[in-house]
């Protein structure tokens, strides 16, 4: 039988009000003749008892500061383990037969990149085994282990990566990620609520907005589907149709994107040698967006979280280098069509940047994307004026 793997977001396992909009999508999978796969994330956002920034601010407190990553992995593992027992005894509750596992009960081996972890590879048969038993299977995602047997998390929203690979491994033909939006739009809905939803976009386009800071889907998932070629639908839980559908072909749209990362911090590494290839790579992999920016007078700057910059301190001993850090840094990107000239549209950006008073502390295209680096209180602003030139 075909199997299709539906994931559902925190908001989306929220409430019983919630859980109910979730099952009428299960339900109707499982009556068309589906083999069912629910991946479900921790129930709700900061501040609900079970929500992963609860879970992880109660170990804080704990241990007065500084938490281990291993056992911050093992504290919000618990937060999708809760949502998978009360999602399946839900699900059971209405007529269904239901197993519910954990992310190492569902096969899913990482690396012991704690924190960020990477899924390695998925065995398909304890799933497989359940569904041909006739359940539906919920999993907790967010969650591996490593090869010793150490729980694992995937990095924020890796939950959808989750359900990618699992759809990868199980050859579904499906992967659809339930969410509190209709879908893709070309800009975060919240800063521009006219932002047009988009019906289908290849995967390319959408890496490039999750890599840059698209937080309707995160990028390994996006990855994943793209290695596995299996379809990926992005759609509300609380709508009946809909949806964007991301696979090989290209979006109809020039300009297909525009996201937003905020409250970045630049550091800035310089020293009087080039870096060479090794340490680019380090220097990449600190970054939280994958790029290496070079200003005019040849230092590297890297963006990344506030929560990195002891990292960064360590690294910047480890290349004699010097780094300077600049607080309340946005990135706005444009993420365009390969027929795109990328220096045309960088001009009317900066010329658009100019008008508005808003200064670029650098810009850099890379892979049919344009970014701004900005300041953050510039970063609505630039979102909307570039929105409204193009749209
Ligand atoms: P979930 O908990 O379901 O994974 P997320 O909060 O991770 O939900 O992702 C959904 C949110 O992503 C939306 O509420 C929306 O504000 C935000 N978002 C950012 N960029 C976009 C975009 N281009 N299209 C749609 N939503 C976006
Ligand atoms: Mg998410």
């Amino acid at each position: 039988m075909a199997i299709i793997v539906q994931k559902f977001g925190g908001t989306s396992v929220k409430s019983p009000e919630n859980r109910r909009a979730a099952l009428g999508h299960i339900a109707k999978a499982k009556n068309m003749g589906y083999d069912v796969v629910v991946v479900v994330s921790a129930m709700g956002r900061m501040g609900d008892p079970y929500a992963t920034d609860t879970l992880i601010d109660l170990l804080k407190t704990e241990a007065g500061g500084e938490v281990s990553p291993k056992k911050k992995d093992l504290i919000m593992a618990c937060g999708e383990i809760i949502s998978t027992a009360v999602m399946a005894s839900y699900i059971e509750s209405q007529g269904f037969k239901t197993e519910a596992m954990t992310g190492f009960q569902a096969g899913i081996l990482t690396t012991a990149d704690f924190g960020n972890a990477e899924i390695i590879k998925v065995d398909p048969k304890p799933i497989k085994e359940k569904l041909r038993e006739g359940n539906i299977v919920v999993v907790a995602g967010f969650q591996g282990q490593t090869e010793k047997g150490e729980i694992t998390t995937l990095g924020r929203g890796g939950s959808d990566t989750s359900a990618a690979a699992l759809g990868g491994y199980l050859e579904a033909e499906l992967v659809e990620i339930y969410t509190d939006v209709p879908g893709i739009a070309v800009t975060d809905p919240r800063i521009v609520p006219e932002a047009p939803f988009i019906s289908k976009i290849s995967y390319d386009e959408v890496i490039a907005m999750a890599d840059n800071g698209a937080k309707v889907i995160h990028p390994r998932a996006v990855k994943a589907a793209k290695k596995f070629n299996t379809p990926l639908k992005v759609k509300s839980t609380f709508e009946e149709d809909g949806g964007t559908i991301i696979g090989p072909a290209e979006s109809d749209l020039t300009i297909s994107g525009i996201p937003l990362q905020r409250n970045l911090v630049e550091a800035k590494f310089s020293r009087a040698d080039k870096y060479n290839d090794k340490e680019t790579e380090k220097l990449l992999k600190l970054s939280c967006d994958g790029s290496v920016y070079l200003d005019s007078a040849g230092a590297s700057i890297v963006l990344i979280d506030s929560e990195q910059e002891k990292s960064a301190k360590i690294l910047a001993e480890e290349l004699k280098s010097n780094v300077e850090f600049y607080h309340d840094i946005a990135k706005v990107s444009v993420v365009y069509k390969s027929t795109v000239d990328s220096r045309m549209l960088n001009k009317e950006i900066t010329e658009l940047f100019l008008e508005n008073n808003i200064p670029v502390v650098i810009h850099q295209s890379l892979n049919n994307c344009s970014k701004f680096i900005i300041n953050d209180k510039d970063a609505t602003k630039a979102v909307d004026i570039i929105f409204h030139r193009y749209f």
